[in-house]
């Protein structure tokens, strides 16, 4: 199966369509740009500043530690931190020890934890304070012989007013007491402690991994993808030649997207270093936050997630800040509703672009041109030495340009696999091609459009309907903020659409209004009859819709019914 690259001749001009990846580890960048500029500020939290040396001689004390608590090459460490320096230094740490960085999310239960330490066969792993105990009640059952502990009060100056993004409570409540012993190690004592020679290990970039990275918990048990050094260089130097009209060592970064899932591993953190920048790293995501951040540091760059940019668009005192030094936006992990997206634009003076990746491709695989030509509604053109491609659903080849059928692709940043799982594996490639699991279609120009996930099609009375073409129209009534679209039960149509709203403030519309309106730009099979208001929909810590727990939730009220 080959795909002719068309997309090649709209290439942005400037922009190379193939490109050398240095066949170098991940932490060797933080380690030249710690020699190359020791004192240049390397990140930037709640009012004080971390030069790259520093960030470097703590992650090597870190890894020393760990070296010496018998963590050795290829070993894995899990880490489970919210954005903060500390999360920064443990990344790297935990990769100059010579080990694999198994990213957890600090907000999983116990259940998740233990799964995830499990399948992994985490060695060691780093948490903060208030997580600890629930590490605590799971850990006889996974191989974790070390815990490494980070308190909340380490994290550099600690404002009064300063809500802690997990719990949502203050900082008086938020005490936890541990007694240290030989089983758990305070991480603010590692850091300041003066590390030896690291032990040699060498590390093939191809081959050896630097991160596990758990997905797929939305369809069942979360599956562990194999990124090597090679994948995750490759995939943040084809970032950096994309956003080729910024200067290494010039860009301000803007860390509002987590650093534990691969997109702002990747596009901020990675990107950060290997380009010499400085980040700015927020604590949680909060608009006016964000809005006084990117004045006051002159942000260049700030990747985000389209729930990010609702929230900046719906903020009102947005016009009293100033957005002038941003060069570009990136928008990913969902997709953009156009109304979004043409406000922001607007904003930013046309400086928002979208993406689309996935975990198994470090993430990003195409994206819009940011200084070239852009195409409503599309997620753009293949970044370099990436080839993409549509897989026809009825002849199980590449579809012709405008057939829609499952996007496939291939490049330097595509996983090694899944993590002790051959079938898994598998039955994620065919013909060397990633399969996506998202349903999209190519233009002639090679432009490419994402039209929803495979599992979320509607099926209702025989006819497919995809919920984001549904969504899409109902962004467009000026009363929406949010919205979901899923399938229900229905005795007669197998399925049918249902609809759940979040009103913009001092708004209101009938389910009639909306209804009609849905009417006047869809068929009427798309048309949905069920509306839900809600205050807010539920998300993923990076903003994604949790459209299962929706369609969980309409399972149980269906059987109490
Ligand atoms: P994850 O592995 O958690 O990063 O999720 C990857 C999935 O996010 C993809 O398979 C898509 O379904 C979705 N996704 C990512 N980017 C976009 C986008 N720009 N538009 C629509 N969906 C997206």
């Amino acid at each position: 199966m080959k795909q002719e690259k068309v997309w090649l001749q709209h290439y942005p001009k400037g922009i190379p369509k193939s490109l050398h990846y240095e066949e170098k580890s991940l932490h060797s960048y933080l380690e030249e740009a710690a020699a190359k500029h020791p004192f240049k500020t390397a990140l930037h939290f709640m009012g004080k500043n971390m030069t790259y040396q520093t960030v470097y001689e703590k992650a090597r004390r870190l890894a020393y530690r760990l070296q010496q608590l018998g963590v050795k090459k290829g070993d894995r460490v899990a880490v489970m931190l919210a954005n903060t320096p500390q999360s920064v230094i443990c990344y790297y740490g935990v990769l100059m020890a010579g080990a694999v960085v198994v990213q957890t999310n600090p907000l999983y239960v116990e259940k998740e934890i233990q799964h995830q330490l499990k399948d992994s066969q985490a060695k060691v792993m780093i948490c903060l304070d208030l997580l600890f105990p629930r590490v605590e009640k799971v850990r006889a059952q996974t191989d974790v012989e070390h815990v490494i502990v980070t308190s909340i009060k380490d994290y550099l100056p600690f404002p009064k007013n300063f809500i802690y993004p997990l719990t949502q409570k203050r900082k008086n409540n938020l005490r936890v007491h541990i007694v240290y012993n030989e089983i758990t190690h305070p991480l603010k004592e590692i850091l300041s402690t003066k590390a030896g020679k690291l032990k040699d290990y060498h590390i093939r970039p191809k081959e050896d991994l630097a991160l596990l990275q758990y997905t797929g918990g939305t369809t069942g048990r979360a599956k562990g993808v194999m990124l090597t050094h090679y994948n995750l260089v490759a995939n943040t130097k084809q970032c950096l030649t994309w956003m080729e009209k910024t200067k290494k060592g010039k860009e301000v970064l803007l860390a509002a997207l987590p650093f534990f899932h691969v997109y702002g591993m990747t596009t901020v953190m990675n990107v950060s270093v290997m380009h010499d920048a400085k980040m700015i790293i927020l604590p949680k995501f909060d608009p006016l936050q964000v809005l006084k951040a990117i004045q006051k540091h002159r942000v260049t760059l700030f990747p985000g997630a389209p729930t990010m940019y609702v929230g900046l668009a719906h903020q009102p005192k947005l016009k009293k800040y100033d957005l002038s030094s941003i060069k570009a936006c990136l928008s990913g992990s969902a997709p953009l509703p156009l109304e979004v997206q043409e406000q922001f634009e607007q904003l930013t003076k046309g400086k928002i672009v979208e993406g689309y990746g996935l975990t198994e491709a470090s993430p990003v695989v195409i994206c819009s041109p940011i200084w070239g030509k852009r195409k409503p509604k599309s997620i753009g053109l293949p970044w370099p030495d990436t080839d993409a491609a549509i897989l026809s659903q009825e002849t199980g080849n590449i579809a012709e340009a405008g057939e829609i059928g499952e996007i496939i692709v291939k490049g330097p940043q595509v996983m090694k696999g899944y993590w002790s799982r051959e079938q898994d594996t598998k039955a994620a490639f065919k013909d060397g091609w990633l399969l996506t699991g998202d349903m999209g279609y190519m233009d002639e120009d090679g432009y490419f459009y994402i039209v929803d996930r495979k599992k979320d099609m509607i099926i209702a009375g025989g006819f497919n309907i995809y919920p984001r073409e549904v969504e899409e129209v109902l962004y467009e009534h000026p009363a929406v903020q949010e919205t979901a679209v899923i399938g229900v039960a229905d005795p007669y149509r197998g399925e049918t659409v249902k609809a759940f709203i979040v009103l913009k403030e001092h708004q209101h519309v009938t389910k009639e209004e909306l209804e009609e309106h849905c009417r006047k730009y869809l068929a009427a099979y798309k048309v949905p009859h069920q509306f839900e208001y809600r205050k807010e929909l539920p998300k993923t810590i990076i903003g994604k819709v949790l459209k299962r727990t929706l369609s969980e939730e309409e399972n149980a009220a269906e059987e109490k019914t």
